[in-house]
C-alpha cells in the first residue's frame, strides 16, 4: 500500500482518468448512452476547445467521460481524490471514516461522506448467484446491530402489540460459504419469516446448512440437502460428523470484524445506511486476501463495479460534490 500510495494517479488527475479509463474501459471506451463499442465511431475530444477525457459518439451524436454511467458522475471532486478514496476503503480492513477521508483528501467533511456512501454503493453487489451448492457448507446466523431509528412493533398470536423479542435493535443475518463469500442482511425483524426468506432465495438447494440452535432456522433447513447444528447453549462451538466440521464460525468471525469495525470507524450510522455498511464489509471480506485478492486489484474490482450504480439523496443536490 506503501507503494501505491506514490502512485502518481492519486496526485494527478489526468493520471487519475487514465487509471479509470484503463480500469473500466480495457478494449477502448464505450458509449455509455447506446452502448457503442465501434472505436471507428469513437472520437477522443481532443484539440483547443475539446478537453481530454470528453469522448464522441458518432452512433447517437452523444458525448461521455468515464465517470458517466458511474457513482462518480457530475462530482466536483477531482477524480485522483476518487481513485484515491476507492483504494483508501478497499485496502483498511475495517473502513475509513469520512473524517479521515476529509483530512486525508483535503475535503469538506460533507464532500467525504457523500463520497464514502458512493464507494459503498459501488461496493454493492446485485444479482447473485446463489451461495453453496454442490454440497458446499453455508453457515447462517444473525446478529444485532445499533438501535432502529424508530422502534418496531408487532402484534403476537393473541393481537397484542409489543415491541419485537430483541427490543429495539437492528437485526443482521449472514450467510457465509465455509471458506467463501459472505451475504448479509439487514432484515425489518429477526423472524422466522423474513429470516426463512433470506436463507431460502440466497443458498442453493445443494448445499449443507449449519447454524446454532435457534428456532428460526429448523424449518426453512429441511429443504437444504441437510441442516446441522451447534449448540451454543452448551458452549459447543464445533461438532465433528463424519469429519464434516459443524459450526457457524465463520459467520461469527465476519460479524466479529463488522461490529468492531462500525464501533471503532464509523461510530452512528443511521438504520437506513446500514445496508450500505454491510455492502462495504461484505466486498472486502469476498475479496479478501485469503481468497486471493490484493489491495490494488480490490480498488480495481470496486471502480469497475462503480459503473450502472446511480445514488442520490433527498436534498443532496449530485452536483453539490
Ligand atoms: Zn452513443
Amino acid at each position: 500500500m506503501a507503494s501505491d500510495l506514490q502512485n502518481s494517479a492519486f496526485h494527478d488527475n489526468h493520471k487519475a482518468r487514465e487509471t479509470l479509463e484503463a480500469i473500466r474501459w480495457p478494449d477502448g471506451p464505450y458509449c455509455p448512452h447506446c452502448g457503442n463499442s465501434d472505436q471507428d465511431k469513437i472520437a477522443k475530444g481532443e484539440g483547443e476547445v475539446a478537453r481530454p477525457g470528453l469522448y464522441y459518439c458518432a452512433e447517437c451524436n452523444g458525448q461521455f467521460t468515464v465517470t458517466v454511467g458511474t457513482v462518480m458522475e457530475r462530482s466536483k471532486i477531482s477524480l485522483h481524490k476518487w481513485l484515491q478514496a476507492f483504494h483508501l476503503m478497499c485496502s483498511s480492513k475495517k473502513g475509513v471514516s469520512a473524517h479521515q477521508l476529509h483530512r486525508t483528501l483535503d475535503l469538506s467533511y460533507e464532500a467525504a461522506w457523500f463520497m464514502a456512501h458512493r464507494i459503498r454503493e459501488a461496493m454493492r453487489a446485485g444479482g447473485l448467484a446463489p451461495l453453496g451448492g454442490g454440497g458446499g457448507i453455508v453457515e447462517a446466523d444473525e446478529t444485532y446491530y445499533g438501535n432502529v431509528d424508530r422502534p418496531k412493533l408487532r402484534a403476537n398470536k393473541q393481537g397484542r402489540v409489543r415491541a419485537n423479542r430483541k427490543g429495539n435493535k437492528r437485526p443482521i443475518v449472514a450467510l457465509v460459504e465455509r471458506g467463501g463469500n459472505v451475504r448479509t442482511f439487514h432484515v425489518p425483524v429477526a423472524s422466522k419469516e423474513h429470516v426463512a426468506k433470506v436463507v431460502r432465495e440466497n443458498i442453493a438447494r445443494e448445499s449443507r446448512l449449519h447454524t446454532d440452535e435457534s428456532n428460526l432456522y429448523p424449518a426453512v433447513g429441511t429443504t437444504f440437502d441437510a441442516h446441522k447444528t451447534v449448540k451454543h447453549s452448551i458452549e459447543e462451538y464445533v461438532r465433528y460428523e463424519k469429519g464434516e466440521a459443524i459450526h457457524t464460525n465463520s459467520a461469527e468471525g465476519y460479524f466479529g470484524i463488522f461490529k468492531r469495525g462500525m464501533k471503532g470507524v464509523y461510530q452512528h450510522c443511521k438504520e437506513k445506511h446500514l445496508h450500505r455498511y454491510l455492502a462495504e464489509y461484505d466486498f472486502r471480506y469476498n475479496h479478501r486476501i485469503a481468497l486471493g485478492f490484493n489491495d490494488r486489484e480490490r480498488a480495481a474490482l470496486a471502480v469497475k463495479n462503480a459503473a450502472g450504480k446511480r445514488l442520490t439523496y433527498r436534498g443532496t443536490g449530485e452536483a453539490r460534490f
